[in-house]
């Protein structure tokens, strides 16, 4: 048996303790080893509304308490949360916590079909959103059976809604001796059979699904990073989404564990992002492939001395050999780090230690996290050794429990050995660091938001003139990879540009932008094999040999 196994010494990870407790009411809580005026928070780089650990307690405990006592919130029922980055997000999803509640993270771009999907898929019984998402929000709670009274306004005010500031009004009123227990691991149980969040992943194949991340595994993997987080990392700028499994662990649980300063940035526009680096002086940045590419290509970027940062962080999606030379030369005396992993190993199953923070080793996604195993399976089925190339199968406690309602695909993808299947072709070198070489999986990778080539050929299935199709990411300068659509026309359909375009503009209408068709292309019949699979890989080959669509 050919094991990669860790080189980091193993966390010591607690098993009776939620999440909960274990940030906010125990002996690594930050709130018992700093004085008040010492405690990180929070904080909103713009309006600079901010909350410290020890407010981000209280509020998120009268808020379990309204929601508990008033709106009949019970163990295990999930909460979606549905909104751009602010520091309510947090406390609204650590007061779900609190009480045993799953909390599931949509992306805020999504329409009200999609949202719509997300709270069915996740059986969601209380919605909390923004006054810009509520149109959305109250269309798609509606359609999924919530009362409006389950549906919170986690910033502003809106006629007839409930907000996060009633909520811990109405939380309070219960007094001290009042509120809602915090939820404790039933006996017989570890923190690892508890789910705590859903979050959204089409895995290695088929629809989106709700992944089931348990407390354990998110205290395992913030343990796993803290080990390798300098001392010096005490402000974390927020830029990526907060729904992405990437927001959840080194957005909202990480920086409480490191007691490190969280500066959100509500909406994402390369002038905002970097008013706020220059303003905080920050010095380690945590991105994503699409905006480094953004600051080597951008001129704006020039206008700002960004001498103070010292280190950039990658990490979601692949980033290539151009943007780590452009950034080396753009930024000298800069180092780099990466993270590997996906929203099934609830974050990084690899990641760089510092010793590693260098472009040298820029193009590894990081060496295998502490705790954690990882086999490579060669296209022969027997397993790979050093520098040879496979299927990266990853085995720890970050490994999340499988999907909800799903046990066929649950079993596809995670083993019952213990291994996660990732999807993703690598190799380990000596040093025990990992090479991503390319993707089996269908997923197509947008500015590092997963989209899923199923719901999309789903869409143009109801199209009255298309009679088949398969999906695939190609490759886009910005946005890492964009989807492209092979179809094929009903009879009597002509293949001409005003058809591909009437097809594009079909995907505007109905998705989220990050899932928009960047082309069409009319084929004959859609490569399949004798079971009816699409093969994939026959249409890769015909986009590398270089035809162009629509
Ligand atoms: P998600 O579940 O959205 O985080 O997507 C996970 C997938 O993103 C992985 O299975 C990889 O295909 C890709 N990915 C994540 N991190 C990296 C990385 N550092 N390098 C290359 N691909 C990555």
């Amino acid at each position: 048996m050919v094991i990669f196994k860790s080189k980091q010494p193993p966390i010591d990870l607690p098993t009776e303790l939620t999440d909960w407790d274990w940030l906010f009411d125990s002996k690594y809580s930050p709130i018992n080893q700093y004085p008040e005026d010492q405690l990180a928070g929070f904080q909103n780089a713009i309006t600079k509304e901010r909350v410290n650990w020890r407010q981000v307690k209280e509020a998120s405990t009268h808020i379990a308490t309204a929601l508990v006592k008033k709106y009949g919130l019970k163990e295990g029922q999930t909460v979606s949360l549905f909104s751009q980055n602010t520091v309510w997000y947090p406390v609204a999803m650590f007061a779900g916590l609190r009480v045993g509640a799953k909390i599931s993270g949509a992306s805020p771009a999504y329409n009200v079909e999609e949202m719509t999907f997300a709270l069915t898929t996740a059986d969601a019984k209380f919605l909390m959103t923004t006054p810009g998402s509520m149109e959305v929000a109250a269309a798609s709670a509606k359609a999924a059976g919530l009362p409006q009274q389950n549906v919170f306004l986690l910033e502003g005010e809106l006629e007839g809604y409930t907000t996060v500031q009633e909520l811990i009004r109405i939380g309070k009123s219960f007094g001290s001796s009042g509120q809602a227990p915090a939820f404790k691991i039933p006996p017989g149980k570890k923190n690892k059979d508890i789910c705590g969040f859903l979050s959204f992943s089409s895995g290695t194949t088929g629809l989106p699904k709700a992944v089931m991340i348990s407390h354990q595994n998110v205290i395992a993997q913030c343990l796993q990073i803290q080990q390798i987080t300098p001392e010096t990392q005490k402000k974390i700028m927020a830029v990526l989404p907060l729904f992405h499994i990437t927001g959840l662990v080194h957005q909202m649980h990480l920086p409480v564990l490191l007691n490190a300063e969280v500066i959100m940035l509500p909406q994402f526009t390369i002038e905002k992002m970097l008013d706020v680096i220059v303003e905080y002086k920050l010095g380690e940045l945590l991105m994503v492939p699409p905006i480094l590419i953004r600051l080597v290509r951008d001129k704006i970027v020039d206008n700002y001395d960004l001498s103070h940062v010292t280190r950039f962080s990658s990490g979601a999606a692949p980033l290539s050999e151009e943007i780590i030379h452009s950034l080396e030369k753009k930024f000298p005396g800069t180092g780099f780090k990466q993270g590997y992993g996906m929203t099934e190993s609830c974050s990084c199953i690899t990641a760089h230690p510092p010793e590693k923070f260098a472009y040298k080793y820029a193009h590894s996604g990081g060496a295998i996290v502490a705790s954690t195993e990882v086999k490579i399976i060669k296209d022969d089925g027997t397993e790979a050794e050093l520098n040879e190339d496979g299927e990266v199968l990853a085995r720890g406690p970050q490994i999340v429990m499988g999907y909800l309602n799903n046990e066929k695909a649950t079993r596809e993808t995670f083993d019952e050995d213990g291994w996660l299947h990732t999807g993703d072709r690598g190799k380990i070198d000596e040093e025990n660091m990992i090479y991503i070489t390319d993707r089996i999986k269908e997923l197509i990778k947008v500015k590092g938001i997963g989209v899923a080539p199923a719901e999309l050929e789903d869409l143009f299935l109801g199209h009255p003139k298309v009679e088949d199709v398969a999906v695939l990411g190609i490759k886009d300068d910005y946005s890492g990879e964009l989807p492209k659509a092979y179809i094929k026309l009903k009879e009597g359909h002509a293949e001409n540009t005003a058809v591909g375009k009437e097809l594009i503009a079909y995907v505007k209408e109905k998705k989220v932008r990050h899932k928009w068709v960047k082309e069409i292309e009319f084929i004959g019949e859609i490569p399949k094999s004798g079971s009816g699979k699409i093969l994939r890989r026959v249409l890769r080959d015909r986009e590398r040999s270089g035809e162009r669509g629509v």
